[in-house]
């Protein structure tokens, strides 16, 4: 798929020089011959085949949707029907949901062909894609580093040119970080604007669907596909989508760019900082302002984030108890051995140890001192970045402290691996939209750039992104070995 991007591939269509299921076959191929990443869990071949036909149908007619015939990937943590989805759980690992969920309706409806599911840390709890009941997935920059997580597996797929697109979701940076890790670009919707309806829980408060794709302007064609209201969900947002296309020609001619100076602060390696600043001043060539701007309480986003996203999840996975669906243990004594068995079969480590901790913040007794208390500190969390767009349209920063890192090296320390999230957490406690943006290179490896923008204002941070890549070509930089 070098250098087709979605505008093109969908010109490409029209014009029948290659067709729907031409497309799908060679993405199916290329993702079986690139099994080395292992960033699938399930290609779904023959409904792909179908849905290509029916793209190359409607081509024929004249009648198309916007995205008919384009291949991407789903992560498995968005209910398929009829297609199994795992959420990288050992619990879900032969659940076939009944129903699509409303991200997976809207692709299929725009007319894009998913040719299947991919791998993820398992109920997307982790940074690594190392927690997947179905094994790590590999960096394809590096086949010895993580690809980040935890939609590692739909990175991976994007970077190593399988597919154009993948979807993801972000509850405390997993779309962004694993884009960084892998050089692509990442976008995290605000919370609401994408249906969270059949996407399945992990902290209610936090999840957002969204989309991996090589470029700004790609993620723009996706969101336009996926975002709006949806009765399903009564926390998806009535506020109308702006047009993501169309915007994307606004200039970054006197757009004010906050650099937060906490997300430089220390943990952050020089290179990915020497990057992200040198990305900065292209901005800069292009018009924008750059200003200083202090987040002040970014140090606490962490110890928030890891106490309400257990919570949450310790609520959330409740339902998986062996009666209604999911993994049940064999041979149950009673209905006490039933529950703690299938839950302890089904579970991973990271998934168990998240239940405790967020068990233990709710109990009473201690939901003052730790759930309250992170709510708390969630509200001040926002209000900073209220105050600081009071002066700016955008506000920069690192991505991630570091380069991909190698694989098992934080997997036996939990608080490292937390520790990763540093700079990307604390957009989803207020619920606002970024985008991560390829931004040169650290050792070789990938650096990604954040740009996080207003509750709803997705179509300037896209253009902003969309301008820079005009300017820049790190996006377009694929690993060896890339289709
Ligand atoms: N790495 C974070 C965690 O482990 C975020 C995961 C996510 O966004 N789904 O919770």
């Amino acid at each position: 798929m070098s250098g087709g991007g979605i505008a093109q591939l969908a010109q490409a269509l029209r014009a029948r020089r290659v067709s729907a299921r031409a497309l799908a076959e060679r993405a199916l191929a290329a993702a079986r011959a690139r099994s080395d990443l292992n960033a699938f869990i399930t290609l779904s071949e023959d409904a792909a085949l179908a849905a290509a036909d029916r793209a190359d149908a409607a081509l024929a007619r004249g009648d198309a949707a916007p995205l008919a015939g384009i291949p991407f990937a789903h992560k498995d943590i968005f209910c398929t029907r009829g297609i199994r989805t795992t959420c990288a759980s050992r619990m879900l690992e032969r659940f076939v949901p009944p129903y699509d969920a409303t991200v997976v309706e809207r692709l299929a409806a725009a007319g894009a062909v998913a040719i299947g599911k991919a791998n993820l840390d398992e109920f997307a709890m982790g940074s690594s894609n190392e927690n997947s009941h179905f094994g790590p997935v590999r960096n394809p920059w590096d086949a010895t580093r993580v690809p980040g997580g935890s939609s590692g597996g739909s990175a991976a797929a994007v970077a190593a040119g399988i597919v154009p697109f993948a979807t993801g979701t972000d509850t405390g940076g997993s779309i962004r970080q694993p884009a960084a890790f892998c050089g692509i670009t990442g976008l995290k919707p605000s919370y609401g604007r994408v249906s969270r309806f059949g996407m399945i829980a992990f902290a209610s408060s936090l999840d957002c669907g969204g989309v991996l794709a090589r470029s700004a302007e790609d993620c723009a064609h996706v969101l336009a596909a996926i975002a709006g209201h949806d009765p399903r969900d009564a926390t998806s947002v009535a506020h109308p989508a702006e047009d993501y296309v169309a915007a994307l020609s606004t200039t970054l001619k006197g757009i004010r760019i906050g650099v937060a100076r906490e997300y430089f602060g220390a943990g952050v390696a020089d290179g990915v900082a020497a990057a992200v600043r040198a990305a900065l001043a292209e901005c800069e060539r292009q018009g924008a302002r750059l200003v200083e701007v202090s987040l002040p309480h970014a140090h606490l986003a962490i110890p928030a984030y890891y106490v309400i996203a257990p919570a949450e999840a310790s609520s959330n996975l409740a339902r998986y108890d062996g009666v209604r669906y999911g993994h049940r243990c064999d041979d149950p004594q009673s209905l006490e051995d039933l529950y703690t068995r299938s839950r302890a079969e089904g579970f991973g480590r990271e998934v168990r140890r998240r239940i405790l901790v967020g068990t233990y913040a709710l109990s009473a007794g201690y939901y003052d001192a730790y759930y309250l208390r992170a709510q708390r500190v969630r509200r001040l969390i926002a209000d900073d970045f209220a105050a600081a767009f009071a002066t700016v349209d955008l506000i920069a920063g690192p991505t991630t402290p570091t380069v991909a890192f190698r694989l098992g090296e934080k997997a036996a320390d939990p608080l490292a691996m937390y520790a990763a999230d540093v700079n990307t957490v604390a957009v989803n406690l207020a619920g606002l939209p970024a985008l991560s943006l390829p931004a040169g290179f650290s050792e070789g490896l990938p650096v990604g750039l954040q740009l996080i923008a207003p509750a709803f204002a997705e179509a300037r941070l896209l253009a902003a992104g969309y301008q820079l890549q005009l300017a820049t070509d790190w996006h377009l930089r694929q690993p060896t070995g890339a289709k």
